[in-house]
């Protein structure tokens, strides 16, 4: 019966139930708090995760009552990320060098922030069988998550990183502030045209989407595909839909692909484990993403991270 259930999943909540949350704007489907709850009750945590959509005026206020309240752990979304360094008391080198904190952990009175979207993307390809060292990856895209993804690539031992962008401007700032914070990086800037990236194809091993094409159902496709092969792991963050134009095609060549859901859930795998040194129930959490993508509309509401 629906009351039942309703009942059964109302946490009990006291004075000493620790507080989680994501702050955003809006927090639309933000599928965070399904996650983090998730592995709370896995692990018996009296600790609850809510959505905070918090007003642009409102976000220095918001992040000091993190330690007022107290909320032990926050996740940061769009379009709150840059703008909340300003006020932690300090910043994790990867997060320095990103650019942008999506986590928060309330330690000792004090607000540590940390970036976990690109190690949350190597753990995914790791997940999947596939370390970068050594390898030759294609990265398109130069916006927020590609940044973190370049940044953490660039610490984990590539051999190169091919760097695509629609904007060109914006892959050439990216590159040249790799280039200069990470100095043994090998890094090129390719056109985003077919002819180019079809001419790089052969020579790399690891493809990335970090665009947000691949949303919607009539979005073009990125690459030519007909240039995929076994040599390659493609891999799409785009997670709604889950099984992008890209990564169809890219099996239908033969590639191997990685899809945005183990991203989403190494992200947040790194979040919990900073904030409860508990392990991410992860088996448990995907099946629950998948039934949640499952009931979730597809490209009428942009995609949020997290
Ligand atoms: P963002 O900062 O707004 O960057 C968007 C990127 O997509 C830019 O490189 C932009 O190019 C490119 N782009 C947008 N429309 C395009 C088009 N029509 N043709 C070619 N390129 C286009 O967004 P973001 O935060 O990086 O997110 C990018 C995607 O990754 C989104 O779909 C997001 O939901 C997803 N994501 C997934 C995860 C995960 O955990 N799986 C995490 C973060 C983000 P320009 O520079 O030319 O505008």
């Amino acid at each position: 019966m629906a009351s039942h259930v309703e009942k059964e999943n109302v946490p009990s909540l006291h004075e000493t139930t620790m507080l989680y949350g994501i702050f955003g704007y809006p927090i639309g489907h933000s599928l965070s708090p399904l996650m983090h709850n998730t592995a709370f009750a896995h692990h018996g945590l009296d600790a609850v995760y809510l959505p905070f959509a918090v007003d642009p005026g409102h976000l220095e206020s918001a992040v000091k009552s993190v330690a007022a309240l107290p909320i032990h752990g926050v996740n940061v979304t769009i379009p709150y990320k840059q703008a909340v360094m300003a006020w932690l008391d300090d910043v994790s080198p990867e997060a320095r060098l990103i650019g942008a904190v999506n986590t928060i952990h309330l330690r000792d009175g004090r607000l540590h922030g940390y970036n976990t979207d690109g190690i949350g993307f190597l753990h995914s390809l790791e997940e999947a069988g596939s370390p970068v060292e050594d390898r030759t990856v294609m990265l398109l895209g130069a916006g927020g998550a590609a940044r973190a993804i370049a940044v953490q690539l660039c610490l984990s031992g590539i051999r190169r990183l091919y760097l695509a962008n629609r904007t060109p401007a914006r892959a050439e700032a990216l590159a040249a502030f790799l280039k200069q914070n990470i100095p043994h990086a090998d890094i090129s800037v390719i056109a985003m045209g077919e002819s180019s990236l079809a001419a790089h194809l052969p020579h790399t091993d690891i493809v990335v989407n970090a665009t947000s094409i691949g949303m919607h159902a009539h979005d073009p496709m990125i690459l030519p595909s007909t240039e995929l092969g076994p040599r390659h792991l493609v891999c799409d963050i785009v997670y709604r839909p889950l099984h992008t134009r890209l990564l169809r095609e890219a099996q239908r060549q033969g590639a191997r692909t990685v899809d945005g859901l183990g991203m989403l859930l190494h992200q947040g795998a790194k979040a919990f484990e900073i904030w409860t040194a508990h392990a991410f129930p992860m088996l448990l959490i995907r099946e629950r993403l998948l039934l949640a993508l499952a009931e979730q509309p597809t490209a009428s509401s942009p995609q949020r991270k997290g």
